[in-house]
């Protein structure tokens, strides 16, 4: 832990002066305001750096610097693109350690798992490097009088606006296809992680990107976030965060027809049957909330258990999650460590209360840490029924809500009586119990006796509240480019 805080230390240093500027056409610049916000540590509520503060000026500057830059970077051979997608995947591995270090001390999300991160985000660049060299392949479709092609270009510069859950992976996800379809950049990320999407820029550039192709512009949501999307230069907003903005961000995109797509929020189920594997089940279920800080999208905020293990599988659960370890991002060993920011802090811990009130138990968790920064226990509430509030809304911390269930038709209903669908688990050693439950259960993403794990080709999105449209694979270019149609007459 010393050690880290240390090395920590010494890659901050360079914020020290000039804080977390705007990176515009290749220049540094502070918001045209000359206003700057505060950026804490979550870990001990120190300072950080100032970070520059936005508004609609500084985007305008960056969409058109993407603007002038698009044509260019469009008609860059794909080979090339390639190169550099590869380039700057090769610097995140270089600097794996610092961006991971930066990520923790600025989100609080524990090391052991930002050091995969750091690195998943130089595997989105590669994924994308490769691909680019396809993006615009096409059909070919005759018909008796035409000769019917067909070809895919990019859409122009587009909007990125990130969350502050994994900031640094998240930002890679969405720009690493969006260079490779040929496409331009202006990042706006969550003002409460400001750090590594500034670490991801530099990186960028020296692997030989050029000036204004990615433009980096710091502030809230209501001002720069807000001038991105209403931007008339701005060809497409890909953005992740709470379902709620994503509703805001579509009112806001209307006047300029902007294309969206949505990552938004989930209150994601994992069913466990009594014919499953249960201690494999009792691993993924722990994982799959009780990492990240449970400040993840895709995690399994609701555990619905079969009655005949309900008792059993609960007892094991409990001991499990007093036995997570609560500490310092930086120490290896931590498993949960502080929530981003105060705000978030006083809503997760909001719900304690809200689950005494509704009748729900309080079985393990249930307070906050008696010391400086955001640290809450992690938590399981049982006793809970799905009209509960601790059941129904995103919490987005350490907190599971367990719910028992007779029938295979009752746990189907509960894991789809809420309005979010983004992914479900589902365990259970009886295939054709895993067909049909999987085929009606509403959500963009199931995995049956796993964990969720990652396949780039894969789509990732949700349904319901919980986004529009998908990444990943192709399904990421069909978003990031145009369909094009050429009839020539035989
Ligand atoms: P948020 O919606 O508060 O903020 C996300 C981003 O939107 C930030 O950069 C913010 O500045 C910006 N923003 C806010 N208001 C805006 C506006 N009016 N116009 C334009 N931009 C605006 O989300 P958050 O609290 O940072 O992140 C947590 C949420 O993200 C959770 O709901 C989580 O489920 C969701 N999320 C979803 C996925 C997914 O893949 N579905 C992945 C990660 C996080």
């Amino acid at each position: 832990l010393t050690t880290n805080i240390d090395t920590l230390a010494g890659y901050l240093t360079r914020f020290a002066d000039t804080g977390v500027l705007n990176r515009i056409g290749g220049q540094d610049l502070p918001a045209q305001s000359g206003l700057t916000f505060d950026n804490h540590s979550p870990v001990d509520e120190t300072f950080i750096c100032t970070v520059a503060q936005s508004g609609a000026a500084d985007i305008d500057a960056a969409a058109q610097a993407a603007k002038a830059a698009f044509p260019a970077w469009r008609d860059m051979p794909a080979a090339q693109r390639k190169a550099i997608l590869h380039k700057i995947a090769d610097g995140i591995v270089a600097r794996a350690e610092e961006i991971a270090l930066c990520e923790c001390w600025d989100t609080g999300q524990a090391l052991r798992f930002m050091s995969k991160a750091a690195l998943r985000g130089a595997a989105n660049f590669r994924f994308f490097a490769d691909k680019a060299t396809a993006a615009r392949d096409g059909q070919h479709l005759p018909s008796p009088t035409l000769m019917n092609i067909t070809t895919r270009v990019p859409i122009g510069p587009v909007g990125v606006i990130t969350p502050w859950n994994t900031p640094f992976m998240l930002s890679t996800w969405k720009i690493a296809p969006a260079l490779a379809a040929g496409c331009t950049v202006v990042h706006k990320p969550a003002e409460f992680s400001p750090v590594t999407a500034r670490i991801l820029m530099e990186i960028a550039e020296q692997a030989g990107l050029p000036p204004g192709v990615w433009n980096l512009v710091n502030g809230f949501g209501e001002d720069a976030g807000r001038a991105l999307t209403e931007h008339p230069d701005i060809k497409a907003i890909a953005f992740v965060g709470e379902t709620k903005t994503g509703s805001m961000i579509m009112k806001q995109g209307a006047d300029t027809l902007k294309r969206v797509h949505f990552e938004l929020g989930g209150k994601n189920p994992v069913v466990v049957f009594d014919d499953a594997d249960l201690d494999r089940a009792l691993d993924a279920a722990i994982f799959m909330i009780y990492s990240l800080n449970g400040e993840r999208c895709t995690s399994s905020s609701r555990l619905l258990l079969h009655a005949p293990i309900a008792d059993a599988f609960t007892a094991k659960l409990i001991e499990r999650v007093n036995r997570i370890k609560v500490g310092h991002p930086l120490d290896p060993t931590t498993e949960v460590g502080p929530l981003i920011h105060k705000t978030h802090f006083t809503k997760v811990c909001s719900y304690f209360d809200i689950a005494r009130q509704d009748g729900a138990t309080i079985a393990a968790g249930g307070a906050a840490l008696d010391q400086p920064g955001y640290y809450v226990k992690p938590t399981l509430f049982t006793d809970a029924t799905n009209d509960m509030r601790i059941a129904q809304q995103e919490i987005f911390g350490p907190v599971l809500t367990t719910l028992t269930f007779q029938t295979e038709a009752e746990a189907l209903a509960i894991a789809n009586d809420v309005p979010y669908g983004l992914t479900g688990y589902v365990w259970t050693n009886d295939l054709t119990r895993a067909l049909r439950f999987t085929n009606a259960l509403e959500a963009g993403m199931i995995w049956v006796n796993s964990e969720n794990v990652r396949h780039l080709p894969t789509p990732f999105g949700g349904v319901k509240t919980s986004g529009i449209g998908r990444d990943g694979g192709d399904w990421s270019f069909e978003f990031y480019m145009e369909q094009k149609h050429i009839g020539l007459a035989l």
